[in-house]
């Protein structure tokens, strides 16, 4: 067989999960683009009909609070609604500084830089700061947009068993002591909900002269000192070079950042491409992510909702028996182990009037396949219970294996 041939067929063999979603449409379960009539909300309206919101991102339930949308309305009037250009040129508005003021400062910083999303933070940042003859390390684990920033720069990328400072530890000490070395993680692991061994990972970096960018996209406004993060969270924030968040979770917005010391940012203002040929922020965005900081900062009670909430939805779902990942935040990984039925159990719920998110292969492996919950900080127990209810018999009714065996073999990958 000639090589093309043979590499057109591997690709395909590696394709087979997305025919999945083929499937899924023929039986009807297609769980993607499904339509929203309503906010983003803990219920929202899908076919005119009351379903409960557990797969939205917005941990602290503020994309639908009178004051965010109070901002964004009054920005709207200000400045109009969009800004028409790059902050490189025409499009740098005075609140896109004074939300990088106040971000900095939440982190712990000198200084951050705001782009039009946190996708595009990524492929800006970490395309642009190391060399040809440097090297980018991050967990296997990453988010997309970390992995596609690493394809577009130039340096070498060496990928390391999730969360596992040993295998981190073997690929750091076979790499010339004198290249650049960044390491990049999530704090909070998108669709594990585990958390980051920043306190190894930084004695790694110190011990073999790495240099740490943190995305925390999952960790702003959940974990760390008022929500300011995962390097809060740990009192580490000096020995992370690079904080990395998003407004579209927490912060109940749209558009991302990147705070650092003063130089880095200075050199990003002139070399991230995804900021410099990007139209910036809509002043709409910038006013409801200053607003839903504000909030954040002067009332406790959403983050510490969120954690009541993460906490009964948790004992909930185990005590009904269901497998959970190893979690440590609001989201909630509920193995399934199949395509099919993930798909169909997802189906299944929204029909029983509850909204999740299937995650299924190629994102994780074809045994491993899961719900993933997202709990939010204005649910109300009653939600929690009614969806917790619904999933249990859900599972039982397609026979989901709920037994503890699976799940520890797969969790030694
Ligand atoms: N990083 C992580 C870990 C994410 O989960 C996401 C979004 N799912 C992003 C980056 C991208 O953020 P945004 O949605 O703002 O583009």
């Amino acid at each position: 067989m000639g090589n093309i041939l043979r590499e057109k067929i591997l690709a395909r063999e590696k394709s087979a999960a997305y025919y999945a979603a083929e499937r899924a449409m023929a039986q009807g379960a297609y769980p993607y683009f499904r339509s929203i009539e309503s906010a983003q909300d803990t219920e929202v309206i899908i076919d005119g009909k009351r379903v409960l919101m557990f797969g939205s991102n917005a941990y602290l339930g503020l994309t639908n609070h009178p004051k965010v949308k109070e901002a964004a309305t009054k920005a709207i009037e200000l400045y109009g609604t969009g800004c028409a250009g790059s902050r490189f040129l025409n499009g740098t508005l005075d609140i896109h500084l004074e939300l990088e003021r106040r971000l900095a400062e939440y982190v712990g910083k000198d200084a951050a830089l705001v782009f039009s999303t946190g996708f595009q933070v990524n492929l800006g940042v970490i395309s642009c700061l190391t060399g040809r003859n440097d090297y980018i390390i991050l967990d296997e684990f990453n988010h997309a947009s970390i992995i596609d920033g690493s394809r577009l720069s130039f340096s070498k990328v060496i990928k390391y068993r999730h969360n596992d400072m040993h295998d981190l530890e073997q690929k750091l000490s076979r790499l010339p002591a004198d290249a650049i070395k960044l390491i990049v993680v999530d704090g909070v692991f998108s669709m594990e909900g585990d958390i980051v061994k920043l306190p190894e990972l930084v004695t790694l970096a110190e011990r073999y002269g790495g240099s740490i960018m943190v995305d925390d996209a999952h960790g702003l406004g959940v974990i760390g000192r008022q929500g300011a993060g995962t390097a809060s969270h740990f009192g580490l924030t000096d020995q992370v070079d690079l904080i990395m968040g998003t407004f579209s979770k927490s912060l109940a917005s749209l558009g991302g950042f990147i705070a650092s010391d003063n130089d880095t940012i200075l050199y990003l203002k002139h070399h991230a491409r995804s900021l410099i040929f990007s139209a910036s922020m809509s002043p709409a965005s910038v006013a409801s992510t200053l607003a839903a900081l504000d909030l954040i900062q002067s009332e406790p009670e959403h983050i510490a909702n969120l954690w009541t909430n993460t906490r009964y939805a948790t004992g909930l779902l185990r005590s009904a028996g269901l497998e959970l990942g190893p979690t440590e935040t609001p989201i909630i990984p509920i193995y399934v182990r199949d395509n099919d039925k993930t798909f169909q159990v997802t189906k299944m719920l929204q029909d029983k009037g509850i909204f999740v998110n299937p995650v299924v292969a190629p994102a994780v492996p074809a045994d491993a396949t899961l719900l993933r919950l997202s709990i939010m900080a204005t649910h109300t127990f009653g939600q929690i219970e009614e969806a917790v209810s619904k999933i249990s018999e859900a599972f039982r009714s397609i026979q989901i294996n709920t037994g503890n065996a699976a799940y520890e073999a797969s969790t030694t990958r």
